[in-house]
């Protein structure tokens, strides 16, 4: 698993920064692809709905702002146009933006955009969202600051925008913590692919404790092609994104591969309930129980994936799982094995020690606990012990 910290910008100046830059994106394996991991930004908190003018007027200086929307050309950029008219004229102006996150910590970035000081202004700037990786869906908290030559100024209400891939029509269906948006396909196709998810929370809270704590979105492309063109990644990438720490869920899944997409939304929705549950500052989750869990909401064991793990015990070439808690080989078939790995080990622990066990293992991660940590306060054995006590019970 790579960890990645994200944006610089050398026009661009950070007056707060809290904790971490950095995030995860788990993106997972089907289709023989490899898991990817990408970068992103942080939390923040929704916020109340700003009007639409705001006035300042001491005497004989006013600013008013005649118009402020901001324009989505998905997913390459955002532009944030303002529209300014001044008593006197406009001295200064700041941008400042947020992006809304479920669970890292926050960071305000500050622009200054370009324009020519008048009496009536319009200024605007353009943010590059390829280098940021928005997911569609994500939501950006904004305002403005404007400064006029009598030195008064004006800041407008923090006002929510949220980055939408507006080039498809989507539905929306919703049941519980989940909302599903898709725009191909009937409503027996969202049906099912929602009992999907449900079914995958149920599994995951019985068996390991953890539940959604927030909204979770998730968009169903029409094909794997179409989820490509919204996410312009460098990375070769795969079928579904989890982006965690957005509670965002992005998969391709056309009307031919409904049973592939329900396993995967079961699998990316997994991730997502996982990270909520354990994200701290601190907490590391090896990557076998990650994904571990993930494979194990997902239901049976995929054929192929058996196969390589009962190819694997037979010619003795399973990897230890000390060598799985970080990341995935990238060569296909190792990374098969590890995935069904991860998936075996996970039911071991479930199978043998008990959901509650499990949503402690979790909770101890959380407070940060090495994986030997973790494993000894739990379960009394650490990492070679449980490598010696799986392998034992195959
Ligand atoms: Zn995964």
């Amino acid at each position: 698993m790579k960890r990645v910290s994200a944006h610089s910008h050398p026009a661009i100046s950070y007056f707060i920064m809290v904790l971490l830059v950095s995030s995860l994106v788990f993106g997972c394996q089907s289709d023989n692809e490899t898991p990817r991991h990408l970068d992103s930004l942080s939390e923040a908190q929704l916020l109340p709905k700003p009007s639409e003018t705001v006035d300042i007027d001491t005497g004989t200086s006013f600013i008013n702002i005649l118009s402020s929307n901001p324009q989505t050309n998905f997913p390459e950029s955002l532009t944030f146009n303002v529209e300014i008219e001044s008593s006197h004229e406009i001295t200064d102006i700041e941008l400042q933006y947020q992006i809304n996150k479920v669970t890292t910590a926050s960071v305000i970035t500050t622009i200054t955009p370009d324009f020519t000081p008048e009496n009536h202004v319009l200024a605007s700037w353009t943010w590059d969202t390829r280098k940021a990786s928005l997911p569609p869906g994500a939501e950006i908290n904004y305002q403005w600051l404007i400064t006029n030559a009598a030195g008064d100024e004006l800041e407008t209400e923090l006002t929510t925008f949220v980055f939408e891939d507006s080039r498809h029509s989507w539905n929306e269906l919703v049941e519980g913590n989940i909302r599903l948006l898709w725009y191909k396909g009937d409503a027996d196709f969202a049906q099912e692919l929602m009992g999907a998810a449900q079914a995958a929370l149920e599994t995951i809270a019985q068996d390991t404790g953890a539940i959604l704590e927030r909204t979770a979105r998730i968009y169903i492309y029409a094909s794997t092609r179409d989820l490509q063109d919204a996410l312009i990644f460098p990375q070769e990438w795969t079928g579904g994104l989890a982006f965690t720490d957005y509670g965002i869920i992005t998969i391709g899944i056309s009307p031919s591969s409904l049973s592939w997409g329900k396993k995967t939304i079961a699998h990316e929705l997994t991730h997502l309930v996982v990270r909520q549950m354990t994200y701290s500052p601190l907490s590391d989750l090896p990557t076998w129980l990650n994904e571990g869990l993930a494979m194990y909401a997902e239901g049976d064991l995929r054929g192929d994936l058996e196969d390589s793990l009962e190819k694997a015990i037979s010619n003795d070439t399973l990897f230890s799982i000390r060598s799985l808690g970080g990341s995935f080989p990238a060569d296909p078939d190792e990374a098969s094995l590890a995935y069904a790995q991860s998936y075996s080990i996970t039911v071991f622990l479930i199978n043998n020690y008990g959901s509650e066990k499990m949503s402690e293992l979790l909770g101890v991660f959380k407070r940060g606990a090495s994986y030997d940590e973790a494993l000894l306060e739990v379960f009394g054995f650490d990492v070679d012990g449980l490598n010696i006590k799986w392998r034992d019970s195959l």
